[in-house]
């Protein structure tokens, strides 16, 4: 029996493992991620490929060590320097340089011997911790972590799964399975967001003049998907002291700004408008019709506004699905044994995100608690935290 499962190996599962080993001292043999991909960070890293961006959105602080100048440190290594790449405002650093120093993290604290491969499907409470069903074999562990979001849950709108259905090149940018190449004729993108305006202006790179963004509302920019006062005291303490679940949900939704982007990345897409690059259109699809040629159909779209567009393939921004991270098997442990959800179906956990003896939370499962940087790289420091105290 382990000590500590922690189910998820993406960003959040790898910081709790290197947070556990090396600030916690818990030995190697005491700490197991369970992660259907054999490297760490795999989701992560195809799904920034896929973007193409080349600046994260966080700054520099908000790496994969629990040290916040782990980071800047790396770049006065002979290693790291000169990778050395940052952007205003809070020192963002590139992605190259994230992902190399994630990397060498990893190698240098052996983070990958304590990997198990599988994904978990069945949560069964023992005497003394938990049994985890996975593809594979069972594993026992006295403490689980359930570190996992919905990012295996791409969203969907509703014509697109038409449109896929009735045999339209489509894909969404957050499928595991989609690697997004040069397209070879007229491209719809369709998202609001930083995922959208920074694929569209990437592609708009390589294919000028044959990407359209299709965005349902005007550009919001925000720096941060969240105010920086929902990691201080300056929201928290309100957050913290209102016990109503739904209106904790309802701070969230607020303060989340879903579909914005950061002032750098607008900048980039309204080069990319001004030099003809790409087309940007604030509508919203209302009708498509998928038009059978050859092997690949071509696409007439009606818009709200009642213009038409046509397109040979679309690729999706549209982010993640915003229910409950997990699905059936989740939803069996739940009823088993009674663990208390809110009536948005998220856990409601205690102080340390312990939602059972021995069963703990990161991510979005974790929001009700830690609000809403959760799923974010400040929301695993933050969950760290919690979970170490007991430790
Ligand atoms: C393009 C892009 C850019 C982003 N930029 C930023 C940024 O700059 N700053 C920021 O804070 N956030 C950013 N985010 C959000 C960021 O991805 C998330 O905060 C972070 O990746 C979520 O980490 P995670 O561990 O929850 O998910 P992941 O890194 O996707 O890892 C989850 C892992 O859990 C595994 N898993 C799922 N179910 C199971 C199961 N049943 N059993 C075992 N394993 C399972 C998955 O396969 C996956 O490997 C960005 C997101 C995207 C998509």
């Amino acid at each position: 029996m382990f000590d500590w499962l922690i189910i998820g190996g993406g960003i959040h599962g790898t910081y709790l493992s290197l947070y556990l080993t090396r600030r916690k001292r818990l030995s190697i043999e005491q700490v197991r991620v369970l992660d259907p991909h054999p490297q760490p960070l795999a989701l992560w890293q195809h799904f920034t490929a896929n973007t193409g961006m080349s600046y994260l959105r966080s700054p520099h602080a908000h790496n994969l060590h629990y040290d916040p100048f782990s980071l800047i440190t790396f770049t006065r290594t002979r290693d790291g320097q000169p990778l050395a790449d940052f952007i205003p405002p809070y020192g963002r650093p590139s992605l190259e340089l994230f992902n190399t120093h994630s990397q060498r993290l990893i190698e240098r604290y052996d983070l990958d011997a304590l990997r198990l491969l599988g994904r978990a499907q069945g949560l069964e409470r023992l005497a003394e911790g938990w049994r985890v069903q996975t593809d594979a074999d069972a594993i026992e562990a006295r403490n689980v972590i359930l570190a996992f979001s919905n990012t295996e849950r791409p969203f969907w709108p509703e014509w697109a799964k038409t449109a896929q259905a009735e045999g339209a090149d489509i894909h969404h940018l957050f499928d595991p399975a989609y690697r997004r190449s040069t397209p070879s004729g007229k491209t719809l993108v369709v998202g609001g967001g930083i995922t959208a305006a920074q694929v569209a202006t990437a592609l708009s790179l390589e294919a000028p003049g044959n990407i359209t963004l299709l965005m349902r509302h005007e550009p919001r920019v925000h720096q941060f998907d969240s105010d920086l006062g929902w990691i201080t005291h300056q929201h928290l303490d309100s957050f913290y002291q209102d016990t109503d679940y739904a209106r904790r949900r309802q701070l969230i939704r607020t303060a989340r700004h879903r579909g914005s982007m950061p002032p750098d990345v607008i900048d980039e897409l309204e080069k990319a408008v001004q030099h003809g690059l790409l087309e940007q259109r604030i509508d919203e699809v209302s009708r498509l019709q998928v038009q059978p040629e050859g092997d690949s159909p071509k696409l007439h779209f009606t818009l709200t506004s009642g213009n038409t567009l046509q397109a040979d393939q679309i690729i999706l921004a549209t982010g993640f699905e915003i229910s409950r991270p997990g699905g059936a098997w989740l939803d069996t442990a739940i009823n088993n044994y009674g663990l208390p959800v809110a009536a948005d179906g998220f856990p409601i956990v205690d102080h340390h995100l312990c939602w059972s003896p021995g069963l703990f939370v990161s991510g979005s499962l974790a929001e009700l608690e830690i609000g809403p940087v959760a799923r974010n790289f400040i929301g695993v420091k933050l969950a760290a935290e919690r979970i170490g105290a007991l430790i």
